[in-house]
C-alpha cells in the first residue's frame, strides 16, 4: 500500500500534505521495526520519567488525519485500565492501532485486526503487551488450582491463558509475574504461528513482532521477546 501523506500542520494545502507528517517525534511515517520500537520505548521513558510531551493530540493532528491513518506499531495488549496505550508510551491521534483484550488472549476477531494493522495499515510493528499482577493470569492460575472454571464468557479468557499457565509450571516456574512473562512470550509465538500474513512479514524483514512486560508500580515497559529485526 501506498502511503499517505499527511501534514499536520496545514491540512488544506497539498504541497505541504505531499511532505509528509510534521509535526511531533512520530512525523515520518516508520517503515523500520528496530526504529518504530525505538520510537516506542523512548515514549515510554518519558512517561517514566514524569515528563510526557502528549504529542499528535492537537486539533491540527485530528483534522489532518481525517482522510487517513498511518499508525506506526500494532499494539496488542491487556484492556485491563491501567494500561491505557497511547498514555503510557506517550503518543497521541494516528499512531498506534490499538487491539486489546482481557490477558491479551487472541481469537479470530483479534488476530484479523492485528493482520488488518500489519497487512492493510503497513505497520512494521507488532507490539504485544502484559503486565505484572494480571487478573486474567491470576484467575487462570485459580482456576487450576481450584479446579473450578468460571461461568459465562469469562471462561473463554481463562481457558486461553491456561496452556501458558501450564507451560510455566511445567518449566518450574511459580512467580505469578515470571508466569506472566511467559505468556506474553507465548503470545508473541502464536501470532507469529497463526498468522500467516504476520510471519511473511517477519520472514522479509519487514515486520517485528515484541512482547513488553509491563510494570504498574513504574509504568515501565521491558522487552520481554522478539520476532524479526529489531537491533
Ligand atoms: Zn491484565
Amino acid at each position: 500500500m501506498i502511503p499517505t501523506p499527511i501534514s499536520a500542520s496545514e491540512p488544506d494545502s497539498e504541497s505541504d500534505a505531499a511532505s509528509g507528517l510534521t509535526d511531533g517525534p512520530t512525523d515520518d511515517f516508520l517503515t523500520d521495526p528496530a526504529q518504530a520500537l525505538r520510537v516506542m520505548m523512548e515514549g515510554n521513558a518519558r512517561f517514566v520519567s514524569g515528563n510526557p510531551e502528549h504529542p499528535n493530540q492537537d486539533a491540527g493532528r485530528r483534522t489532518a488525519l481525517a482522510p487517513a491513518q498511518r499508525p506506526f506499531a500494532v499494539l496488542f495488549g491487556c484492556s485491563d485500565s491501567r494500561l491505557a496505550a497511547e498514555i503510557i508510551f506517550d503518543q497521541g491521534l494516528g499512531d498506534l492501532f490499538v487491539v486489546r483484550t482481557a490477558g491479551h488472549v487472541t481469537g479470530a476477531e483479534a488476530l484479523g485486526s492485528i493482520e488488518y494493522g500489519v497487512s492493510v495499515l503497513d505497520c512494521p510493528l507488532v507490539v504485544v503487551l502484559g503486565h505484572d499482577s494480571c487478573g486474567a493470569v491470576a484467575a487462570a492460575l485459580d482456576s487450576l488450582e481450584q479446579g473450578r472454571m468460571p461461568s459465562g464468557f469469562v471462561r473463554d479468557v481463562v481457558e486461553r491463558v491456561t496452556p501458558s499457565v501450564l507451560s510455566a509450571k511445567a518449566a518450574g516456574i511459580e512467580d505469578r509475574d515470571a508466569i506472566v512473562d511467559v505468556h506474553i512470550r507465548q503470545t508473541v509465538d502464536l501470532l507469529v504461528e497463526r498468522s500467516q500474513a504476520l510471519a511473511a512479514r517477519v520472514a522479509e524483514g519487514k515486520v517485528a513482532v515484541v512482547g513488553l512486560s509491563y510494570r504498574l508500580l513504574d509504568g515501565r515497559a521491558r522487552l520481554v521477546s522478539a520476532h524479526g529485526p529489531v537491533g
